[in-house]
């Protein structure tokens, strides 16, 4: 199936590293030109070199996206570079255990400024290419904003947020024909996720428990399975699709786990 993205231009946050990472590469694959907005520049470099020596386009913008100014520069500095923007997916996100009892009313607003606010910020400066294009956004979002995890009050509230703002977009931009949605993983292997395990006492017991109630396989969700259905839905084959959340996580939120 061609996904008719030849020389479709992507933005993808975070797009160095674990999910992020697998979009990107794909969206290479499929031809579109890979812009990578993550705030560590070798990461990036990393990845776009890795791209590039597979025959794909790819660009880094080192950015740290809790700042505004940060979220316009990558916006500029993509259309200086090459012209417009097709699609933007907001993936960087950072599980960071901001808690009720835990956090600070500092933590939690610093929170939603690395998972929430960015996202808001990238699609309100690129919507004028956005417009041009018919363009589309997809969000990551979590299952968390759907089970709650427990001591991650900001990102648990940011990701709640985002499934809110990926219908309240697709209905706002409706005359405009861009599409609006959001792909949701919810136990896949990247360094984030390590970096999560491995903050629980007996990480590999935890771990063998949560995979042992994954209905579809016993088996963690790939980034590259994430990163299937993030690509079509930026894709013309998602033509009629807008505002819609969709699990990517093999049953692990919905389905009746004692039938498996
Ligand atoms: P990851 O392995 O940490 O990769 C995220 C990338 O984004 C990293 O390169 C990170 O840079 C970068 N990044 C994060 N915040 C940033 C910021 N404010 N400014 C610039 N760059 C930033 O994460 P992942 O597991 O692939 O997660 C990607 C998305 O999936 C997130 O939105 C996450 O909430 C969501 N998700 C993941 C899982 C899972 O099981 N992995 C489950 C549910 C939802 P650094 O490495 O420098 O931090």
């Amino acid at each position: 199936m061609d996904l008719g993205l030849k020389d479709k231009v992507v933005i993808v946050t975070g797009g160095a590293k674990g999910i992020g990472e697998a979009i990107s590469k794909l969206v290479a694959t499929e031809g579109g030109i890979a812009v990578i907005a993550g705030r560590n520049a070798e990461d990036n470099e990393k990845t776009v070199q890795a791209i590039k020596s597979a025959g794909g386009k790819a660009f880094g913008i080192q950015a740290e996206l809790g700042e505004v100014a940060e979220c316009r520069k990558v916006i500029d500095t993509t259309v200086k570079q090459f012209g417009t923007i097709h699609a933007v997916i907001n993936n960087a996100g950072v599980n960071d255990g901001v808690g009720l009892e835990n956090g600070s009313p500092e933590k939690f607003m610093a929170s939603l400024q690395k998972n929430l606010s960015h996202y808001y910020n990238l699609v309100h400066y690129a919507l004028p290419e956005l417009k041009k294009n018919k363009g589309s956004v997809v969000n990551i979002g979590s299952k968390v904003a759907t089970t709650g995890q427990g001591n991650t009050s900001g990102y648990a509230a940011s990701k709640g947020a985002i499934n809110a703002l990926t219908r309240e977009w697709a209905v706002e931009l409706l005359p405009y024909s861009i599409r609006v949605n959001t792909v949701i993983p919810a136990e896949v292997w990247t360094p984030l996720y390590e970096t999560w395990i491995n903050s629980l006492p007996n990480p590999k017991e935890k771990l063998a428990s949560i995979v042992s109630k994954i209905p579809l396989e016993q088996r963690m969700t790939t980034s590259e399975e994430i990163a299937s259905m993030t690509v079509f839905l930026i894709s013309a084959h998602s033509s009629h699709t807008t505002g819609q959340i969709v699990y990517v996580d093999g049953g692990y939120t919905h389905l009746d786990r004692s039938i498996s």
